[in-house]
């Protein structure tokens, strides 16, 4: 009897364990479905957008104004908080070219205002000309080979990807044929872009052979959690 028991008992546990390790295999599977794509959004990102979010936007057309930027409100793109297009593609002194197709191009305005910030430093070493292949498009991140189920930085407008970039005597240096080479123009535009410390990711052949070969992958930080003080009024 007492045998039977045992048996019994070590039945009931073993059919206990095979349904915990099932369950759990079952939860194991479900994860990547269930995880939420906006833990990889900006800190304080809501769509739609909050009204924190649309004051830190405002805040942000204001510094491009007080910089003197030309920009026209775009009309409302996926996911695009503050969306905005250049009348004139070039910002510090570099030319913005789309490789593949014509715009109106649009893009946060907080792309435009960290590119206003930091592409006077690639002028200063000689660039006069980007050329992207992207901006905005409604993609998940692609990284080391892969992708992710995360929404990319292009899908808020918020990134840009570069193919190639021209210089004062009108060079144009190719990130997919020359960076392998060591062209001096791309490794110092590397560094130049990552010492300025206004992206939050930049990914090129360096650190993502992979899948960034053949472009330099930029994107900029935002922080929606907090409104901005209302910009005083010049005295
Ligand atoms: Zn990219």
């Amino acid at each position: 009897m007492a045998l039977i028991t045992a048996v019994a008992t070590l039945a009931a546990a073993l059919v206990a364990t095979t349904a915990e390790a099932r369950t759990r295999r079952k939860k194991k599977q479900r994860a990547p479905v269930t995880q939420p794509r906006r833990n990889n959004m900006p800190v304080g990102w809501t769509w739609p957008p909050s009204k924190a979010m649309v004051a830190v936007g405002k805040a942000c057309t204001g510094e491009l104004d007080a910089l003197g930027i030309a920009w026209k409100a775009a009309p409302r793109e996926r996911k695009v908080a503050t969306p905005i297009t250049l009348p004139v593609m070039e910002l510090g002194g570099v030319k913005l070219v789309s490789v593949y197709r014509r715009g109106p191009h649009v893009m946060d305005c907080h792309l435009v205002l960290v590119l206003a910030r930091h592409l006077p430093a690639l002028h200063a070493i000689g660039v006069r000309e980007l050329n992207f292949s992207r901006i905005h498009a409604y993609t998940n991140v692609r990284v080391n080979g892969g992708e992710k189920r995360a929404l990319s930085r292009h899908a808020l407008g918020l990134a840009i990807d570069i193919r190639s970039f021209v210089d004062q005597d009108g060079r144009k240096a190719i990130v997919l044929d020359d960076y392998p080479l060591g062209d001096k123009l791309l490794l110092d535009a590397e560094q130049t872009l990552t010492d300025g410390g206004g992206f939050r990711t930049i990914l090129t052949p360096r650190n993502d052979p992979k899948s960034h070969d053949d472009h330099f992958h930029l994107e900029v930080r935002v922080d929606y959690s907090k409104a901005p003080a209302p910009r005083k009024p010049a005295t």
